[in-house]
């Protein structure tokens, strides 16, 4: 066989294992949703053994390796469907080591891999064919592919042959309101709000180039409308685009559970463990102190009458500790005296179930507060220009990642970057084109970039990245794909201005967060003064 055919044949086997994983992720997700019922069970395990007889033939040996281990952990779940903590904590982690596969090329290739592989294009049907070229152009950049359509049939033809990841439409595309006829022929709608066809609405973006009406807003939603806008900003519609191919799968909940029966904290851990939470017990309350460090709870469900101390005070303790200040308590108890919740209630705890608590009701109010007090502490830890994370942060994931490599004996590499020239940016434009670059920046950086690698603002225009699991070559080759495609960035509207940046790398063996942070700023500054626009590693190579 000659190279380019056995090429080919390996291309389309990576696509086919790209293609399994992706399901396999999709069907993860369904499992909690449907608290791992037997037959959703046994669909996961029939997929993953597909994908271990495509990753085989493929002899991808990462994929082979996950698959694996999934399948030995499967395999024992599957004849109870109930997955103990240990057990959701191994499949959690093998999924996102499977998650991060799928965002890349096959790490066997030699040339520098682009991030993100997304497998649909993006349709556009934009009356203003100028800006509808640019604003395809500035996606390309993102790694999103957008085919154009001028002409009625040509878009109609493409939907019927492929669907899209999603349309961005112009409401008056060729004549008034035909934009929304065209859409609402093909997401199968006839009358507001009847869908006729079982298949999912394909995602759009809907375009206006003199605002809408309230009833044409309305009609966008039921439409499918993910978003509409009244100008073709490239970074609104990306940032748009980019939640869309989002495959991590979230992270669950991790909760710890303080009760002295242990029939009713297996009853509990039980039913969290069905809707895929992780779980740590205690019997005894003196022990919470140990496990709270051990576990890092997101949560805490306790029992209101213990012997020894109740929850109350034990609530009134925990919160006394910086670190637990904002942890949501909830209580359980066979109280029913409504005086007594009032009080624990004004206590500390943020909600009050009553044994016996039906398992459903546990479990909303455990997704609620969660949802809530993860968003909380996300918009602690977010940078307010860019939504990445602050300075404190990234350092706080630098430090928990060191520690990560350290226990799995994983690789691990610090990414330092620094806009070159950026106070004349300023001084030039002002400072609001001096933000816009900033910005997107940033969006460039999370595009481009592993959903599993934390990406922060530093501080001004400068941005550090942690990158796990990843070799100084494959770093550095991710590092310079990005630099090179990031200079070619339009920013700032009329004003179209490039920027560059200046990079520095460093990989971890072993040292300290403070003396990798020195090391990766040392190789940026080795940058800047070998002329900027470029990147450095360090240990450098010879
Ligand atoms: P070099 O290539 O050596 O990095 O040159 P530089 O001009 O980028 O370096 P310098 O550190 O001297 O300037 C950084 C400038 O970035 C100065 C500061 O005004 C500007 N800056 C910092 N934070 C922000 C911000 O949030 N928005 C804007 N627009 N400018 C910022
Ligand atoms: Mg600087
Ligand atoms: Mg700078």
């Amino acid at each position: 066989m000659d190279i380019s055919k056995s090429e080919k044949l390996k291309q389309h086997f990576s696509t086919r294992v790209t293609h399994q994983a992706r399901h396999l992720l999709d069907l993860w997700r369904c499992l909690h949703d449907n608290h791992w019922q037997q037959e959703h069970v046994s669909d996961l395990l029939q997929a993953n053994e597909k994908l271990l007889r495509f990753a085989q033939r493929f002899d991808s040996p990462k994929y082979v390796e996950i698959a694996t281990q999934l399948d030995s952990t499967l395999s024992k779940v599957k004849n109870t469907c109930h997955p103990s903590s240990e057990e959701l904590k191994t499949l959690n982690d093998l999924m996102l080591q499977l998650s991060q596969g799928v965002l890349r090329r096959n790490d066997q290739s030699n040339k520098p891999e682009k991030m993100i592989v997304v497998k649909k294009p993006i349709y556009m049907a934009l009356n203003d064919s100028d800006n509808a070229i640019q604003l395809a152009q500035q996606m390309e950049y993102f790694g999103l592919r957008a085919e154009l359509f001028t002409t009625q049939e040509e878009l109609h033809n493409a939907i019927s042959k492929r669907h899209p990841m999603a349309i961005i439409i112009d409401i008056d595309f060729i004549e008034a309101d035909n934009g929304l006829a065209i859409i609402a022929e093909h997401q199968g709608i006839k009358e507001a709000g009847v869908v006729k066809t079982a298949t999912p609405m394909i995602p759009i973006i809907f375009y206006s180039s003199h605002g809408m009406t309230l009833k044409q807003k309305l009609q966008c939603l039921r439409l499918g409308g993910i978003s509409s806008f009244e100008s073709l900003a490239p970074q609104a519609i990306i940032t748009q685009l980019e939640s869309l191919v989002n495959l991590v799968p979230e992270q669950p909940f991790r909760i710890l559970i303080v009760d002295d029966s242990k029939s009713q904290a297996l009853f509990a851990e039980r039913s969290l463990n069905t809707a895929g939470m992780i779980t740590e017990k205690v019997t005894d309350p003196m022990d919470v102190w140990n496990v709270l460090e051990s576990f890092q709870p997101e949560m805490i469900l306790m029992d209101m009458y213990m012997p020894g101390c109740n929850g109350v005070e034990l609530a009134k303790v925990i919160r006394q500790d910086i670190h637990y200040i904002n942890i949501p308590i909830i209580f359980l108890s066979g109280e029913e005296d409504i005086e007594l919740q009032l009080a624990a209630m004004s206590e500390g705890g943020d909600d009050f179930l009553t044994k016996p608590v039906d398992p459903r009701h546990l479990l909303s109010t455990i997704r609620t507060r969660g949802t809530r007090a993860r968003d909380l502490s996300h918009l602690i830890a977010r940078d307010s220009l860019t939504g990445l994370y602050n300075h404190t942060h990234i350092l706080k994931a630098l430090d928990e990642q060191i520690k990560v490599c350290l226990r799995n004996k994983t690789s691990l590499c610090f990414v330092m970057i620094d806009i070159d020239h950026f106070k004349q940016v300023n001084d030039n434009h002002g400072h609001p084109i001096g933000d816009e670059v900033i910005k997107n920046l940033a969006l460039f950086l999370t595009q481009r970039l592993r959903k599993t690698d934390f990406v922060g603002r530093y501080g001004g225009e400068e941005f550090a990245i942690v990158l796990p699991n990843v070799t100084l070559d494959d770093a550095e080759n991710i590092m310079n794909e990005i630099r090179n495609n990031f200079s070619h960035i339009l920013h700032g509207g009329i004003a179209a201005i490039n920027s560059t940046f200046s990079c520095g790398i460093a990989l971890h063996k072993g040292q300290s967060s403070n003396e990798l942070i020195e090391l990766a700023d040392q190789a940026m500054y080795l940058a800047k003064r070998a002329g900027r626009n470029c990147v450095k590693v360090c240990p450098a190579k010879d």
